[in-house]
């Protein structure tokens, strides 16, 4: 699991980026074979709609320019769990292997209440099998959150 921490640090510079910009802190990455082929953050703000969270600008661009086969062997890298358009996204583009480093329910816990699904149910009942990892490293991740959403 170890071996996960540096992509999901990534994800967290990208969140903070992404907050830099006026957007909300989200991250992610994706690896291909242990290598970074994309990273992507929030475009809530900065593009002007809702549905630009980090892991579908990530998934949008991995699907235009990798191959079935490197989507099937890429893992989606993403500081906080996804929500149910994402894990559809992921669904849609083939990638079946998540990692992420902090759950939505410990970021709701901070946040605003928002509909939510864990991941793993939202696969479990799609009835898609996919590797779902999660390294706990909740106070990292939440630090790029911090004074953000009830300041
Ligand atoms: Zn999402």
């Amino acid at each position: 699991m170890e071996r996960h921490a540096p992509y999901l640090r990534r994800c967290i510079e990208l969140s903070l980026r992404a907050r830099e910009k006026g957007n909300m802190p989200f991250g992610s990455l994706l690896a291909v074979d242990g290598r970074i082929v994309l990273e992507g953050e929030n475009t809530n703000s900065s593009e002007g709609h809702p549905f630009g969270h980090s892991e579908m600008n990530v998934l949008r661009e991995a699907c235009q320019r990798l191959s079935p086969g490197e989507l099937q062997r890429a893992a989606l890298y993403t500081a906080v769990e996804p929500c149910l358009m994402c894990c559809g996204a992921m669904l849609h583009s083939g990638v079946r292997h998540l990692v992420f480093g902090c759950t939505t329910k410990a970021l709701l816990e901070r946040t605003q209440p928002y509909p939510f699904i864990e991941s793993q149910r939202v696969f479990e009942l799609l009835g898609v099998s996919v590797t779902l990892e999660w390294l706990d490293m909740e106070a990292e991740v939440l630090k790029a959150h911090e004074g953000f959403w009830n300041s």
